[in-house]
Order: C-alpha cells, then sequence, then structure tokens
C-alpha cells in the first residue's frame, strides 16, 4: 500500500523540468538544484513512509525552494541585536562606521600598498600604516597591531618574559568569555606568572618583595569586565612604573577596551585610555581594536619604541598579524579620532552609546503596534518600557546606559516565551533578544533608525499563533 503511493511521488528529472526550477537552475546551478529535488523526495519518502499524506507537486516545488535559499545563504548571517549590550562578542562587537567600510571594501576589491614603499618603490611595514596614528592618539613612541588583543598579551610576553617571571596582582587574573585567562596565557606563552597581593588589596611593597633575579616585567591587567568593591587597594599605575623603573624593569598594562578620547565628554562614564597609561610611565599598552575603539577585530600595541621593536622581531609576528582588509578598516577608524568633536556622528560604536533615551524610547513606540499586531495570536503582551543597556566586551562593566525598548511578558504559563524568541531567530533577518523575569526584552537601542522600516516589515512572517511550527 505504502509503496503504491511511493510510486506516485515524481521522479527526479520530472520535478527537474518544472518551470518553476528553471529559474533556479540558471541562477545556482543544475548540481545543486538536482541536490535539493533529491533531498527533498527522499525527506517525502519518508514522511510518507511514516504516514503523512502523499505531497503534491506544488508542495514539493514549494519544499525544493526553501531548501534552496537555505542551501545558498551565506553561514555567516547578519543579525538585529536587540540584547542590549552593544559590544556584544558573540555578535561581532562593534559595527564600523560607513569611512571604515568603504575603506575595507576598497581593499578587498584592488591590490594596495600593504608592504611596498610608494616613495622608494622598496619594500615597506604594514605597521607603518597605522603606527604614526597611533602614536599620534596615544602619545606613545610606536605601536603594532596583530589579531586580536589577547595575541598582542601573548606576543609581548612571550618575548620579553619567556623563561622568566611576570609579577601580577591577584586581583586581576582576568578571565574574559572563558577563552583568556590571564595565568593561561601566561603559561602558553612560557612566562611564570608571580601572583602578588589578595583579591582585594595588593601594595607597593608586594611587588617590591616579588622582584627578583628572574623577574622579566610588571603587569597590569585592567579588570574590565568586574569591579572589586568595598576595602580595596590597588597600587596606582605611576607608582608601578616607577617600581619597575627603579629595578630595570618595563611595566606592562593590559588595557583590554581602548578607547582613544574621554568618554565622560559624552556623558559615559570613564574609561582608562592608553594616553592616561603612557602619560603616567607605562612602558607597553595593549587593547582591544573592536571594543570601544570601535574598530575591526585588532590587537594595538602602543609604548617605547626599542621593546616594540624587539617584539616585532619575535616569528609569532608573522604568525599573529593582520591582513589588509584590518588594516584598511583600523585606519579608517583611528583618523576619526583626530576630529573628536564630530566622533559621535562618525564613529558607530560611540553613536550607539549615546543614543538618547528619549530618541530610543520614541522609537519603541512607533514600533510597538507593528509587533503587538504580528503577536495578536499568541498569549503575550507588548509594552514600551524603560530599560537599561551595558557596553559589552568587559568595558564599564558596572555603568549601565538608560535605555528603552519592546517588553514582551507573557498572559499565561506555557513556554511562548522561549517560542517567540526561537520565532524571532528564524526570520529572515534574525532578531536576537534577551529573556530576563519571565519575559522577552528587545532593547531598541542598536536598532538604527534606517533599519527600522526592515525591521517591522519582516515582522509579520512571525508565525500567527504561538503553536510550534511543524
Ligand atoms: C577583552 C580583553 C582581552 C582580550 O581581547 P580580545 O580582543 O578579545 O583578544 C584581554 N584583556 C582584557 C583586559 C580584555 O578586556
Amino acid at each position: 500500500m505504502t509503496t503504491n503511493r511511493l510510486a506516485s511521488l515524481p521522479a527526479v528529472d520530472r520535478l527537474l523540468a518544472e518551470p518553476a526550477l528553471a529559474g533556479e537552475i540558471a541562477a545556482h546551478g543544475r548540481a545543486l538544484v538536482t541536490g535539493c529535488v533529491r533531498a527533498e523526495l527522499a525527506a517525502a519518502r519518508e514522511a510518507v513512509r511514516a504516514g503523512a499524506a502523499l505531497p503534491d507537486v506544488a508542495a514539493l516545488l514549494g519544499a525544493v525552494a526553501r531548501r534552496i535559499e537555505r542551501e545558498v545563504r551565506l553561514n555567516l548571517r547578519r543579525v538585529f541585536n536587540l540584547t542590549g549590550t552593544v559590544l556584544h562578542t558573540n555578535l561581532g562587537r562593534a559595527t564600523l562606521p560607513e569611512e571604515a567600510i568603504a575603506a575595507m571594501v576598497e581593499a578587498a576589491r584592488h591590490p594596495c600598498a600593504l608592504e611596498y614603499d610608494l616613495d622608494s618603490g622598496g619594500r615597506g611595514d604594514r605597521d607603518d600604516l597605522v603606527s604614526d596614528l597611533l602614536a599620534e592618539l596615544t602619545g606613545a613612541e610606536a605601536a603594532t597591531v596583530v589579531n586580536n588583543n589577547a595575541a598582542v598579551v601573548f606576543l609581548l610576553l612571550n618575548t620579553l618574559a619567556h623563561r622568566k617571571e611576570v609579577v601580577v596582582s591577584r586581583g586581576e587574573l582576568v578571565e574574559i568569555g572563558g577563552a583568556f585567562r590571564v595565568p593561561d596565557i601566561m603559561k602558553r606563552a612560557g612566562a611564570k606568572l608571580v601572583e602578588v597581593g589578595c583579591t582585594n588589596r595588593t601594595h607597593a611593597r608586594d611587588y617590591e618583595g616579588a622582584i627578583g633575579p628572574r623577574t622579566a616585567l610588571l603587569m597590569k591587567v585592567h579588570t574590565s569586565n568586574y569591579a572589586v568593591e568595598g576595602f580595596t587597594h590597588a597600587v596606582p599605575q605611576a607608582e608601578l612604573a616607577a617600581i619597575a623603573h627603579a629595578h630595570g624593569l618595563p611595566f606592562v598594562e593590559d588595557l583590554g577596551s581602548g578607547t582613544l578620547t574621554g568618554l565622560e565628554a559624552w556623558g559615559l562614564p570613564h574609561e582608562p585610555t592608553p594616553r592616561e597609561a603612557i602619560a603616567v610611565g607605562t612602558d607597553l599598552v595593549t587593547f582591544s581594536g573592536d571594543k570601544l575603539l570601535g574598530g575591526p577585530q585588532a590587537g594595538i600595541l602602543v609604548g617605547r619604541r626599542e621593546l616594540i621593536a624587539r617584539i616585532k622581531k619575535n616569528p609569532l609576528k608573522r604568525a599573529l598579524r593582520v591582513g589588509k582588509i584590518t588594516l584598511a578598516g583600523l585606519e579608517a577608524v583611528l583618523r576619526l579620532y583626530r576630529d573628536p568633536d564630530r566622533l559621535p556622528e562618525r564613529l558607530e560604536t560611540l553613536r550607539l552609546l549615546t543614543r538618547p533615551q528619549g530618541e530610543i524610547l520614541v522609537q519603541a513606540e512607533r514600533l510597538q503596534p507593528a509587533l503587538a499586531a504580528a503577536l495578536a495570536g499568541w498569549p503575550l503582551t507588548v509594552t514600551v518600557e524603560p530599560m537599561r543597556s551595558q557596553i559589552g566586551s568587559g568595558s564599564l562593566p558596572v555603568d549601565r546606559l538608560p535605555s528603552a525598548g519592546l517588553v514582551c511578558r507573557p498572559q499565561k504559563k506555557g513556554g511562548a516565551l522561549n517560542r517567540l524568541e526561537q520565532a524571532l531567530r528564524e526570520l529572515p533577518v534574525p532578531v536576537i533578544g534577551r529573556i530576563a523575569d519571565n519575559a522577552l526584552w528587545l532593547d531598541l537601542r542598536c536598532l538604527r533608525p534606517a533599519d527600522e522600516a526592515d525591521f517591522a516589515a519582516q515582522l509579520t512572517r512571525l508565525p500567527a499563533g504561538a503553536k510550534r511550527r511543524g
């Protein structure tokens, strides 16, 4: 019986000859479309065997079209980040300013003078593209760039502290996002960690007492994703630099997030800058390109010329170097910092961080009817509410930014929130929100006004009810 029904499923060639697939074949090639047809017929056979009704040709063609759409779509997909965390590591951290995007496209499209000195016609150094700008913006003598901040810290320790000791306060043995842990990086770099002080208090005498013949450097790690509060003491950078220098050692600081300008000018909390670190005598400072700096993923090292020259000679520098597209974006972003007055309009990260709550609230009110209409069949209410965003990526961990957005609250028990969260993820441009306190929170800080219409339009594709789709 089932075998007879299976026999009436169309053959692969019969489906491929359907006019509806001619366009798909022209767009994506016969091989891919044939593969999708075979896969859908196999799925249909399976379903029929399990007792489902025999699909007609139109249903099969629809399923094939959906499968082709999934197959040709890029794996790295754009999303709407409505999590309330602006620099979200899992969502790619900083979104870049147009100036950087244009420079990256140009570098991708054309040959470029990446390591070629256009004055002499000889070989150049890719770091030269940004090192003068970095020196100007931080007050440092020299700079170099590698793949990310973890890589800079690793390269620095491997060059200056291999088989030697590095003194770090116990209050600063940071873990960032699970994979970057100061003690682990230290070990892999071949350096021996010497912990001093206690979690809450470390004094100058602790550092003094730990310095010995095998000490390579003193290091401070910015506790970027947590705060130690209460009965605490940390030795100021200037004092640490002085202690290091009295023993002929370098003092190094891993800043993590590196904004090149004082954020308090725009009402944001103060985050230590590389310039401040250099000014108080720090010999080397490391920071990320894609955190508060607002550029592409990169790890930046600024500081003393002689130390940076040694670090650049490490063969691992070659293994950790950045590509032309990263350098193009980074240079364009750094150039924006030369005109700090216009930064919040031009630097996307800063624009997002400084969006006033009132503006976001108005945006939420504009969008509420569309979401409420799309969810009319769901046992949920949709309200406009104030909320608090965070900067993210270990920047300014305690401070929250007044924001606003849409809140979906269930009217009764029954898992509607989780189904909504999933349905939002399945939209053409997935929407990523946050479930907390028995509600789904969509913080609109990172929804650019230019994207608002696209966001609203795709809400009509949400399933009509809260029932799980087949
Ligand atoms: C974020 C961070 C790192 C790691 O930087 P990546 O750019 O993710 O490699 C290292 N140290 C500190 C203090 C950080 O905040």
